[in-house]
């Protein structure tokens, strides 16, 4: 195991700052102190209560962004120390990608950018990144997290070029086709690993796909035979965490083997030469054709079973109804929104704000509130 850093590694001596100048945190470097104002933060501790697939309320043991976001950042680090990546670095990352979602997953972003189709869109990612500079309030000096550019490169994982060209130095690699650092493309593909194996694993507790079906997934199936070998007669919550852990695992090996390989074949000298390269971490051609077949019958299956059909059509009806109320009338907003509302000028973006950070039970209780005919405490 390498207990030093690859010379293409992310270097927090060496990173090109935060947005406001801070002094060198003692004990403890540049990447680790952006971990802890994540973990500190008010939207990280709201990912609890917002949900990938399943909304909050319909089980305890269904993922959360959360809990999400947390095997995201140990899929990242066992392959970072792989590859002697920044571990600080890809936890961070991995901690903060998901801060900018709206409740309800895909089904509330899709609804809010709909509703912001004509006031810039809304998505998530950006909104990321928006909330790690702009819309946390809790530091005296400053707006944001004010986070490092390594972390906030890394939270930028896709945006458009319209976007990319207003977003200053951050956005300057959408518009030059250049690559983030290592740990960046890392922490994008441990969030792979996490979401397509805990949405088997979900999706088999609720019961809307069954093992029989499974098994027509070659990924799965191959696991599974190995498991029923091992284990004969083993059955249950066994067999299937049996298989996903094995399922888990071949994908971080694949990856660390397999980029590994590209490191060697390109050898940067630094972050700044993998910045000009093709993208260095991935999968083996065979294993992203095996989860191109994961990912298609979680897609068919799962994401566009009937029932997450009826729950994301309920999620979009509340989350347009939300934004509809609040643009026909201000003053149905909180105190501290509408008096941004009035400061900042542009409404739609603060009410965008304002919806995208509840919680799932936080926008379900608020659409009561003001849509609910009986009597409901304000
Ligand atoms: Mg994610």
């Amino acid at each position: 195991m390498p207990d030093l850093l690859a010379p293409y590694a992310a270097y927090p001596e060496k990173s090109r700052g935060r947005l406001i100048f801070e002094e060198k945190p003692q004990g403890r470097t540049e990447f680790q102190r952006d971990r802890d104002r994540i973990i500190h933060s008010s939207a990280f501790r709201r990912l609890e209560y917002k949900t990938q697939v399943f909304v909050n309320h319909e089980g305890d043991l269904f993922r959360t962004r959360l809990t999400h976001s947390i095997e995201v950042a140990q899929i990242g680090r066992s392959i970072a120390r792989n590859l002697a990546l920044n571990e600080d670095l890809v936890e961070a990352i991995s901690l903060a990608h998901d801060l900018g979602h709206t409740p309800f997953g895909h089904a509330g972003q899709d609804a809010l950018n709909e509703c912001m189709k004509s006031h810039g869109g809304f998505e998530h990612n950006l909104q990321s990144l928006r909330v790690v500079d702009v819309l946390e309030e809790r530091y005296g000096a400053f707006d944001g997290l004010n986070l490092s550019f390594e972390t906030r490169e890394g939270i930028l994982k896709h945006c458009s070029t319209r976007n990319a060209a207003r977003l200053g130095e951050i956005g300057e690699r959408f518009l030059q086709k250049k690559q983030p650092g290592l740990e960046a493309q890392l922490a994008n593909l441990a969030d792979e690993i996490a979401y397509n194996n805990h949405d088997v694993d979900d999706g088999l507790r609720s019961g809307l796909i069954t093992l029989e079906e499974l098994s027509s997934v070659a990924i799965f199936s191959d696991h599974v035979k190995t498991v029923r070998k091992i284990f004969p007669g083993i059955s249950g919550r066994r067999l299937i965490h049996e298989t996903v852990r094995r399922m888990i695992n071949s994908q971080v090996i694949d990856l660390t083997i397999q980029s590994t390989r590209n490191i060697e074949a390109e050898k940067p000298e630094n972050i700044d030469a993998v910045r000009e390269s093709s993208p260095l971490i991935a999968f083996s051609p065979e294993m992203r054709e095996a989860q191109l077949e994961l990912k298609q019958f979680l897609r068919t299956r799962l994401y566009q079973h009937y029932r997450v059909t009826r729950m994301s059509a309920k999620a979009r009806r509340i989350v347009s109804d939300l934004f509809q109320a609040f643009t026909s009338d201000i003053r149905l907003l909180p105190a501290q929104f509408q008096e941004k509302a009035e400061g900042e000028g542009d409404i739609m973006r603060v009410i965008a704000d304002y919806i995208a950070g509840m919680t799932d039970r936080y926008a379900i209780r608020e659409h009561r509130r003001l849509f609910a005919v009986e009597e409901i405490p304000l």
